[in-house]
């Protein structure tokens, strides 16, 4: 099956199974000498995951290796969202192989969406795998490694309507130091009848805002200057002070007589951390994001003017069939808000094709909505059906695998297209850039991404080093990247 993507940070195809290792495993005082290696497979939300779950075994003495043959323990933290996603992992977990017959005493481990999805079946299916572990039982991992330990295989795939992981600061994997991933929510009620998260993580639940300003807080103080919010539905962030366990400590200024804190609230909290903390969020869904955040964003410079506003189909049957609960018109009304409120903003979006009993005509629709919102990025994928969903359920997979490519080779195409006319519309402009590091192709240049999350390739400039913003001159353009020189 195919995905196309063009990529950005919070789904980047590059990262697809990259082994992650600790930003120093030496801080670690205890050290049992035991070494990890996890890599990371979907989302954004599972390479922070596996940044709480390196934080968790490091506590016990863990070391990370990027080497899984010289590692003690092997993870793998797995995404369901698609068939093709899961056959990925099992065709890594075979090559796991070898090393488990060089060494008896190693123990495998599958995380995360798969986990949770096959449970202890998934012990059946694999014989490699010694312990499953569903996303909200990752405070449990070193009892089921000592169960491992002792000889015995282990499951835990609870799923709780209360773990945050709001105490755990996520050590920091594969850090460039400037760019981090701040989860402010976990788990999905929204029932998309296409979806398999809201069945592998679980109910929607929020942390609790004092722990996130902190956590970006720390960030800042230690050199980050970029943060990405993430949740499968940020808009519906929502954290009550009536919330039992839940209060905060009130510490900040912001947080007094304030009993409910939504998103919009706590994009503010978060950009006041500092001017110079670029705060990013990922994912809004079109039936939750309100104009009290669009105001928010065109408020505070340093929210980034990028949403991530996936559409699915440009067809309201077809929106009704996958339970988005928004229809073509209110879709497009949100775009116009964001055009009207926010008129520099970025939008990249997701879209489905040959979703079930889609016709020519509804998908003709999805390319005219691409028409109309000339969309800078987006990630479009083959409906793939997914055991359990509601769409499994109700409807059936009708549509041949030739159609749903070609209708997708459609979408790519005209994506294509819009992404360079995005791109070719800021040539002579400036660009605000914060400096990640040199280019991939160059250490003569660096890149960075402008405030529309677009990727900025210019010349390496003795006076600036990663971490700081510049602004950059727009002279020409790749099909993804701007190329121009630093003015200031
Ligand atoms: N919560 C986010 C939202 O609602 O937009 C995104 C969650 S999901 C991890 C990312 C994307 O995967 C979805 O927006 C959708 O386009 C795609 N996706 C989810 N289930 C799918 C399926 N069964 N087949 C194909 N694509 C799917
Ligand atoms: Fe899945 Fe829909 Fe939840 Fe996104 S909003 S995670 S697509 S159920």
């Amino acid at each position: 099956m195919m995905d196309f993507a063009i990529p950005d940070k919070t789904h980047d195809e590059n990262r697809q199974g990259e082994a992650l290792i600790l930003e120093s495993a030496s801080q670690r005082s205890k050290n049992s000498g035991r070494k990890l290696y996890i890599e990371s497979y979907g989302c954004a939300m599972n390479f922070s995951d596996s940044e709480i779950v390196a934080s968790i075994l490091s506590d016990e003495g863990f070391e990370t290796t990027a080497d899984y043959t010289v590692a003690d323990v092997i993870f793998i933290n797995t995404c369901s969202i698609r068939e093709n996603a899961e056959q990925r992992v099992r065709n890594r977990l075979k090559e796991f192989t070898i090393a488990k017959v060089k060494n008896p005493g190693l123990v495998v481990g599958v995380l995360g969406c798969m986990a949770e999805r096959l449970k202890s079946k998934f012990l059946e299916e694999e014989k490699l795998v010694d312990v499953v572990v569903g996303p909200d039982a990752y405070r449990d991992l070193p009892n089921l490694i000592g169960t491992v330990d002792d000889g015995n295989k282990a499951v835990n795939v609870l799923l709780s309507r209360e773990e945050t992981y709001a105490d755990i600061s996520p050590v920091r994997l594969n850090s460039n130091g400037i760019n981090a991933f701040v989860s402010i929510m976990r788990g999905c009620d929204n029932m998309c009848s296409f979806c398999v998260v809201p069945f592998t993580r679980g109910r929607e639940r929020s942390r609790e805002p004092q722990s996130i300003v902190r956590e970006c807080t720390d960030l800042f103080n230690q050199g980050y200057r970029e943060v990405t919010l993430l949740g499968q539905n940020v808009d519906s962030y929502k954290w009550s002070s009536e919330v039992g366990s839940q209060k905060p400590e009130v510490e900040s200024e912001q947080l007094q007589d304030v009993n409910v804190v939504n998103f919009a609230n706590l994009l503010e909290m978060v950009a006041s951390v500092h001017p110079d903390l670029r705060v990013r969020f990922s994912t809004s869904h079109p039936k939750d994001i309100t104009d009290e955040v669009l105001y928010m964003i065109a408020k505070h410079e340093n929210i980034c003017n990028y949403i991530h506003l996936p559409v699915q189909s440009g067809n309201s049957r077809v929106l009704d069939l996958m339970n988005r609960t928004y229809d073509r018109d209110w879709y497009i009304n949100r775009i116009d808000a964001i055009r009207r409120i926010i008129p520099e903003c970025a939008i990249s979006t997701d879209v489905i094709t040959g979703f079930c009993t889609e016709t020519d005509e509804e998908h003709a629709d999805t390319l005219s909505m691409m028409d109309y919102v000339h969309y800078d990025f987006a990630y479009m994928f083959m409906y793939s059906e997914r055991p359990g969903t509601l769409a499994a359920k109700r409807y059936a997979d009708d549509i041949p695998d030739q159609v749903k490519r070609n209708r997708l080779k459609e979408v790519v195409a005209k994506q294509q297209e819009h992404s360079y006319i995005r791109l070719q519309s800021q040539l002579g402009k400036v660009q605000k850039v914060l400096i990640e590091g040199f280019s991939k192709k160059s250490d003569k240049d660096y890149c960075g991404r402008s405030d529309q999350n677009a990727m900025v390739v210019f010349p390496v400039n003795e006076n600036y080093k990663p971490g700081q913003y510049v602004n950059v001159l727009v002279e020409r353009t790749t099909t993804a990247t701007l190329i121009g020189t630093v003015i200031s």
